[in-house]
């Protein structure tokens, strides 16, 4: 009897087993099975003799632990060594010593004669032979010695896979179910056509699904990895790909550009010249605008690069269509701001409805939760009966009982604030059943795999020049550890922009109330695991608070300033209320959280102080320093860290100050993240499915993977000439990450 890949489990391996593989790791197909890569192999090394070691070789041994010892860090004088194990094991014929780092879980995970496979490379401490830090894997109580060294003999070559395991399943167990299931497997017939495998020179399935498992040599096994890389880049592509195709069959209203209207009269009363990038992005989005089906586009720019007039020229072509457009910010106080913007620049033309406006004006609505209920009465009214033709709102207009008359575009700024599953709610705000088109803003330059990845079911348009007239930002490490000094000298600087008339920013890793904090307001991203260890002595101090630090500024250093809080869980109210004294200039110096990263735009701000700096990922740090220099005196940005000079955190730190360019920062960034964060936990949460693929490293395999996919589903967005395609795809990606993908 053979099996195939859906063959479930049960089949295959019997009842009992099947359902620990299910329980554990949710895997209930033989093709889950085999798709359960092993996550690193170990190399059968001298396995029985300890006595033979040398200085510098990297061995895998079988031994049984005979002793475990705690050290006292201190006595050792290293400093950044919080804890030390000593764990001696023994193969029978010798001893050698592990030692361990700050590995606090040893004394739990190693106790005297455990049996386990120490991997790691042999050095010398004090004529002593040791490993530092060794891999290893414990047998279980009821694995025989002998049966542990017969099942190594069986891997060929004596590369032997280590999969990731759950707790109540042992690597005993995966191994012998792979070998079990890989005796009974029929030749697995390969879903890509061959023709592309024969164009990028990839192996069969069939091949590269037994060689990840029992790969004969090194290169079998990269060949194997290779391939599957591919599928999985394929599948995600596949699945964009899909969405995309779904998304054009949808109709729309087309809302081509008129040559008399709200728009032309907007461009004529522009008081400044549109840049190369502006006309052309306006141009493609006008063409998308005219067609039978949704725009889906997401247009990329640096803070400040002119995105919002951008999406307020493509606002104004829908409403000269007789449609309806809508702006979605992330925050009360953004949307606030936006409104007041639109109505500035809009002058007359946006005083629709009232008495003396042009004939071609429209209503701007602001709906934001704390409208008072007569207030809010009205803007719904003005939103049902198609009166207001710019309705600006935070996503709790997709909650509520927001229905629009003609809804035809919706712009959402800041993406990355806002969750997947919000941008699709809105898509059903629309009572006539056709889609609006979208347009999603973001500040965030976003490394091209993201994009192809995160956002690879939207068209893509950047904006890469700033508009003339806008000084550069000069950025400065201020690092207390070196110059004890600066600080001082930095808030000397404030007090000197506060005498010409300007405005600063200080901004603080934590609100400062203690309940949630630690999750900093909207967003620090995970601190530097390195730094925990290179931090020296004593655990490391908490973050800088709001609260804290505005306190110690009113009563010290800026006693003479009027100064002012914002952060994320203030009541609306008092956020707008801020917002608004900081604009007018009623407030010298801002202490807040990270709110004000989001499109927050006070042109007489100039200077920006960011406290414990080296606890903010670079591209966040870049963006931030965005909101300075708005106007035309150019900015300061210091960034203020007590981080050790030679630590990553200052070399990240160092990185934003010599570099403006946003997009490197971002790679950079990208590169310190855990992978699986990219296409999971950016924005629902979810941890991402991909095993082998890297979107740092795997660039030209996913470019390709793009193009194929799109030739694959064609105009076929079910794939019902590759039925085996959406079968791989099925199984590649997680169900939910899927969903994800699809609502992208
Ligand atoms: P973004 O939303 O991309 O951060 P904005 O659209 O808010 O940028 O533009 C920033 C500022 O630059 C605004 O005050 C805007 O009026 C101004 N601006 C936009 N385009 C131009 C241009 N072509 N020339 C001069 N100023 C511009
Ligand atoms: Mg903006």
């Amino acid at each position: 009897m053979g099996v195939w890949l859906n063959t479930p489990l049960a089949e295959a391996v019997g009842g009992k087993t099947a359902r620990t593989l299910q329980d554990k790791l949710a895997l209930s197909t033989v093709g889950d099975l085999l798709r359960h890569y092993p996550r690193r192999y170990n190399q059968r090394g001298q396995l029985t003799d300890l006595s033979r070691l040398q200085i510098g070789d990297k061995v895998t041994v079988l031994a049984r632990v005979l002793k475990v010892s705690k050290r006292q860090p201190r006595q050792y004088g290293r400093g950044k060594v919080k804890i030390m194990y000593d764990v001696v094991i023994t193969d029978g014929n010798g001893v050698l010593t592990c030692t361990f780092f700050n590995r606090w879980d040893i004394g739990k995970q190693l106790q005297p004669n455990d049996e386990a496979l120490f991997s790691g490379t042999i050095s010398r401490f004090r004529d002593v032979l040791q490993i530092t830090s060794p891999q290893f894997d414990k047998f279980k109580d009821d694995d025989e010695p002998v049966d542990q060294i017969e099942r190594i003999e069986m891997f060929a070559n004596g590369i032997i896979p280590i999969y990731p395991l759950s707790e109540g399943l042992t690597q005993a167990t995966l191994q012998e179910c792979v070998k079990v299931v890989l005796q009974l497997l029929d030749d697995v017939p390969d879903p890509v056509p061959s023709e592309l495998l024969a164009a990028h020179g990839l192996s069969d399935l069939d091949t590269a699904l037994r060689n990840v498992h029992r790969p004969g040599n090194q290169k079998l096994l990269d060949q194997a990895r290779e391939r599957l890389r591919y599928d999985e880049a394929l599948s995600v592509q596949l699945v964009l790909a899909r969405r995309r195709a779904r998304a054009r069959d949808y109709p729309a209203e087309p809302c081509p550009r008129i040559p008399d209207g709200l728009l032309a009269a907007f461009d004529a009363r522009l008081p400044f010249e549109l840049t190369g990038g502006q006309r052309a992005v306006g141009e493609q989005i006008a063409k998308d605008l005219a067609t039978i089906h949704p725009m889906n586009r997401l247009l990329q720019g640096e803070v400040g690069s002119g995105k919002t007039v951008v999406a307020l020229r493509a606002m104004l072509q829908v409403i000269d269509a007789g449609r309806q457009a809508v702006l979605l910010a992330p925050t009360e106080v953004l949307a606030a701001q936006h409104a007041r913007s639109l109505r500035t620049v809009l002058g007359p033309l946006g005083h629709g409805g009232e008495l003396g406006a042009p004939a071609e004006a429209t209503k701007i609505t602001l709906l934001t939760g704390s409208l008072s209920t007569a207030a809010r009465r009205e803007a719904l009214l003005d939103i049902a009966s198609g009166q207001a033709g710019i309705t600006v709102g935070t996503h709790a207009l997709l909650s509520e009982g927001v229905f629009f008359a003609e809804l035809g575009l919706m712009v959402v700024d800041e993406q990355h604030r806002f969750g997947v599953e919000q941008r699709d709610a809105l898509r059903t705000k629309h009572p006539d059943g056709n889609p609006p088109h979208v347009l999603v803003m973001t500040a965030t330059p976003i490394p091209r795999t993201v994009a192809m990845t995160v956002y690879g079911d939207l068209d893509t348009s950047t904006l890469t020049e700033l508009p003339r007239g806008r000084a550069p930002i000069s950025t400065t490490v201020v690092s207390v550890t070196e110059h004890p000094g600066w600080l001082d000298r930095a808030w000397q600087r404030v007090r000197e922009e506060a005498a010409k008339g300007h405005q600063t920013y200080v901004v603080c890793p934590k609100i400062g109330d203690d309940a949630q904090d630690g999750r900093a307001g909207s967003g620090v991203e995970p601190a530097d695991p390195g730094e925990f260890e290179a931090d020296g002595d004593g655990p490391r101090r908490p973050p800088l608070a709001v609260q804290q630090v505005a306190d110690m500024l009113s009563a010290g250093a800026l006693a003479d300033l009027r100064l002012g809080i914002l952060h994320g869980r203030l009541p609306p109210t008092e956020k707008d209320a801020m917002m608004r004294a900081f604009s007018a200039g009623e407030v010298d110096v801002l202490v807040a959280t990270t709110v004000i990263e989001v499109g927050v735009d006070v042109p007489n701000a100039s200077m920006m102080v960011i406290m414990d700096a080296e606890r903010f990922g670079m591209s966040q740090l870049h963006q931030l320093r965005g909101r300075v220099g708005r106007g035309s005196t150019g900015g300061v940005c210091l960034l203020v860290t007590e981080a050790d000079p030679e630590t990553r955190g200052m070399a990240r730190l160092r990185a934003v100050e010599k570099t403006a360019d946003g997009f490197a920062l971002a790679e950079a960034d990208l590169e310190l993240r855990r992978e699986g964060d990219v296409l999971g936990t950016t924005q629902a949460g979810r941890s991402s499915s991909l095993r082998q693929l890297s979107l740092l490293r795997d660039r030209e395999v996913i470019e390709q993977a793009r193009s194929d996919a799109q030739g694959l589903v064609g105009d076929d967005p079910s794939l019902r000439r590759f039925p085996g395609l959406a079968e791989m795809l099925a199984s590649v990606i997680a169900e939910d990450s899927q969903e994800y993908l699809e609502k992208g």
